[in-house]
């Protein structure tokens, strides 16, 4: 049994590690100049359930993500605004602020769905020196020259780039827009900047051996991969939309900088629409964790919702599909809730259920039959009788899910002025004191434990 992986730019393959001991992984991080919407969970949680299901497979795992700080330009083109320095503009607050503030409200949301956080995380801006260094081996291997605005890579330099990015290099870039001026003296619109100069009212600047300025988008993943994984990467991931151009140019780069091979598995999964249409700014549907959390559901029903789907289909997000999801957890939970008197350390995984289960995983990270067995599981009338083993089978299959099965068998003890808390809050919420109800969920939050509303009962847990 091997596990057999979709890689975007070529095929479904067996995955083979380039190192046996350890598998590697990079996931193009947030860009923090925004809130995290559920969308762009979805590309956080399919590399978590990725991660963790090779980890199930017994391999180990390093995981490395970019935090884009810097360096996020509208679009290639001379008179658009880095997103960062835009929001900055319009919240009166410096790009530091704006960066730490989405960031931290990142990592608060990746939490509440239970991602974890990759073992490094590093932000664009503490690389700038890698990212020069990197720009100026290309340099002196011949693939950049030099514009009024900045540096560029010359994409004629690199053999098949039209065959790579499955564009026709005659054709107009689809991000060319009839308003906006370009660089008159880059040589193909195709080209994309490695680093930007001439804009003095930007924030963040760096001396360079091209001017002072700063760098493009693309640079900071490949500069990241090759400091901290090196120049091989077994698994890289992201959303559908970074194929092109980000993914395509950092292959690009990276490869011409560093040689071959640089990644074996490209993994995207694909976008979520919302009552069937896109996410937009105006359609105000790019909604967050807290709008799901304010209409009583548990974060982790998002993480259900999106493994009903094979991470490489389109998903339909509706709150009847997220109550779906809710109510098909909520049965789970009460079931270990009640039984969590059997619950035993010792007891052994059901083995016939644990080979489905392995087989759906590597048939591709098939997360629609994993869901499948986990219910056979907890369907099969004869393993009533043997209860113990149930449980050891549920709470298996949640290494890999993430559902926080454990939470709900745990015998910890709760304090008194928590339950207090607790008790005032399933008042408030009788009496509909909405208001009182979130400052005391609040309260509860900030000495370290969970609330979770799951619509017939309200469920208090250690966080
Ligand atoms: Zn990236």
């Amino acid at each position: 049994m091997t596990l057999k992986l979709k890689d975007t730019f070529s095929d479904i393959r067996d995955f083979t590690p380039f190192d046996k001991s350890e598998v590697k992984m990079y996931t193009c991080g947030p860009t923090v100049y925004d809130y995290v919407t559920i969308g762009n969970l979805r590309a956080f949680i399919t590399s978590d359930i990725l991660k963790k299901s090779i980890k199930y497979l017994g391999y180990k795992t390093f995981h490395v993500m970019n935090i884009t700080d810097v360096g996020h330009l509208l679009g290639d083109l001379e008179d658009t605004e880095d997103k960062l320095e835009k929001s900055s503009r319009i919240q009166n607050k410096t790009v530091w602020e704006v960066a730490q503030f989405y960031s931290d409200y990142f990592f608060d949301a990746i939490k509440k769905v239970n991602v974890d956080v990759p073992d490094v995380v590093v932000k664009a801006t503490d690389t700038i020196n890698e990212q020069i260094a990197m720009i100026h081996l290309l340099d002196e291997k011949g693939y950049v020259y030099k514009t009024e605005t900045g540096v560029y890579f010359d994409v004629s330099k690199f053999k098949d780039y039209s065959k790579l990015a499955k564009r026709d290099l005659n054709e107009q870039f689809a991000g060319v827009r009839d308003k906006v001026v370009l660089d008159k003296t880059k040589k193909s619109q195709w080209d994309f900047r490695l680093w930007q100069t001439e804009y003095p009212n930007h924030q963040m600047q760096w001396d360079s051996p091209w001017g002072k300025g700063f760098p493009g988008w693309h640079i900071e993943c490949s500069s990241i991969i090759h400091k901290f994984i090196g120049n091989s990467v077994d698994i890289h991931t992201g959303g559908i939309d970074l194929i092109f151009p980000h993914h395509t140019n950092e292959i690009v780069q990276s490869k011409s900088a560093f040689g071959e091979p640089f990644v074996n598995f490209w993994v995207h999964n694909n976008f979520i629409n919302i009552d069937g249409a896109k996410i937009s700014k105006s359609l105000n549907n790019g909604y967050k964790i807290e709008d799901l959390e304010n209409r009583g559901f548990n974060p982790i029903s998002l993480r259900y919702l999106y493994m009903i789907a094979h991470y490489s289909s389109v998903i339909n997000f509706t709150f009847d599909s997220l109550s779906s999801a809710q109510e098909a957890l909520d049965k789970i939970y009460m079931y270990l809730k009640i039984n969590k008197g059997f619950y035993n350390k010792k007891a052994s995984v059901d083995p016939v259920y644990k080979a489905k289960f392995i087989s759906a995983i590597e048939n591709n990270i098939d997360t629609p039959s994993m869901l499948k067995v986990l219910w056979e599981v907890f369907k099969d009338e004869g393993l009533n009788k043997n209860i113990p083993v149930k449980i050891a089978t549920l709470l298996d299959f949640d290494k890999v899910f993430g559902f926080n099965f454990i939470n709900y068998i745990s015998e910890d003890k709760l304090p008194a002025d928590i339950l207090k808390l607790f008790e005032d809050r399933i008042v408030a919420r009788k009496n509909k004191d909405w208001v009182l109800s979130d400052e005391l969920r609040d309260k509860i939050v900030s000495k370290g434990y969970l609330v979770i509303d799951t619509g017939s009962d309200t469920i208090l847990i250690k966080s």
